[in-house]
């Protein structure tokens, strides 16, 4: 498998996909962006209008904030993915739609099976509800779980909590903690996690 090629075949597909409604209003298709080899991915709702003019994610003030998360991780952009539940902008910045969400669904999908990170972030509930279609975010965001053999953490939408200094506090203590968990998903090869374990001394 070529993670890398499938990233690009999914990303030539949806910027000419008409699945669904949000095709006949968009400028710009936003398929995601990053390396196929990232170990996080982020999921966003889906493009706004900076977004839409630009075909990339997380272009307005949203994306700036998010990179401010980021870097308090001590990374860029350009080192994880980044993409969203739906890649058509929902007309006047809307809630998507269950049928958009739905027959967008496949391509998030494979985006997740090409890049297989060790550790996803929801933004917002929309794209966490593709992983934990009952969970409220306030009761769970900030917490890993396993679905589907990989770590998934939910967190608000960058958005909401720009504005919200107590949703602010919370994103920010929650992407503090990803660093830990990634390392958790993929110790480095030359870390005591990856040792072999001890052969148990049965006598
Ligand atoms: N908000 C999102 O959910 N996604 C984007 O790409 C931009 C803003
Ligand atoms: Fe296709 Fe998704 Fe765009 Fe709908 S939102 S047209 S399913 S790429």
């Amino acid at each position: 498998m070529n993670g890398e090629a499938d990233l690009h075949a999914v990303a030539a597909e949806v910027r000419v996909c008409k699945a669904c409604k949000l095709h006949a209003s968009r400028k710009n298709a936003v398929p995601g962006e990053g390396p196929a080899g990232s170990e996080l991915m982020f999921i966003g709702e889906g493009p706004g209008f900076h977004e839409n003019e630009q075909g990339r994610p997380f272009v307005g003030a949203a994306g700036k904030y998010l990179e401010e998360l980021l870097g308090s991780i001590g990374l860029s952009r350009e080192q994880v993915f980044i993409g969203n539940v739906v890649k058509c902008r929902p007309p006047g910045n809307r809630d998507p739609l269950p049928e958009e969400i739905q027959a967008c669904a496949a391509y998030l999908e494979r985006q997740v099976q090409a890049i297989q990170p060790g550790v996803v972030v929801t933004l917002g509930r929309f794209s966490m509800a593709r992983f934990f279609p009952t969970a409220r975010i306030s009761d769970i965001h900030g917490q890993a779980r396993m679905v589907n053999g990989r770590l998934v953490v939910a967190m608000y939408h960058p958005a909401a909590a720009l504005h919200q200094p107590s949703l602010r506090r919370e994103i920010e203590a929650d992407f503090a903690r990803l660093p830990e968990l990634v390392h958790r998903a993929a110790p480095p090869p030359d870390s005591e996690a990856a040792a072999p374990p001890q052969q148990l001394n049965l006598f």
